[in-house]
């Protein structure tokens, strides 16, 4: 799908692209990066807000934040360094 699409292009050919997972949809829904729900459109959002540069960092950082403290279920907002600019904060 698009998500590999991206990622292959990002690999193989050094086109850079934001390929959006489970953890970006749902991060860049709560942060409020983006208010779309279909992940081709929040990738273009994502690479709007960020400079291209910065892409594959914005990619890994929200993969692992999604990961280890914005979890899907359980949310650990205390003491989350986002929490003053969450749209989502305390919403668990
Ligand atoms: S405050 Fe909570 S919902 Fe917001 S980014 Fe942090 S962990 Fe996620």
């Amino acid at each position: 799908g698009w998500k590999t699409a991206t990622v292959v292009l990002g690999a193989a050919f050094g086109v850079p692209g934001i390929a959006v997972d489970t953890h970006l949809t749902r991060l860049a829904r709560r942060l409020g990066f983006s208010t779309e729900k279909n992940p081709e459109k929040i990738g273009a959002d994502l690479e709007r807000l960020f400079p291209k540069e910065k892409w594959v960092f914005v990619h890994h950082a929200l993969i692992l934040f999604g990961r280890y403290r914005c979890t899907a279920r359980k949310p650990r907002c205390e003491g989350c360094p986002l929490y003053s600019e969450c749209l989502s904060q305390g919403a668990w």
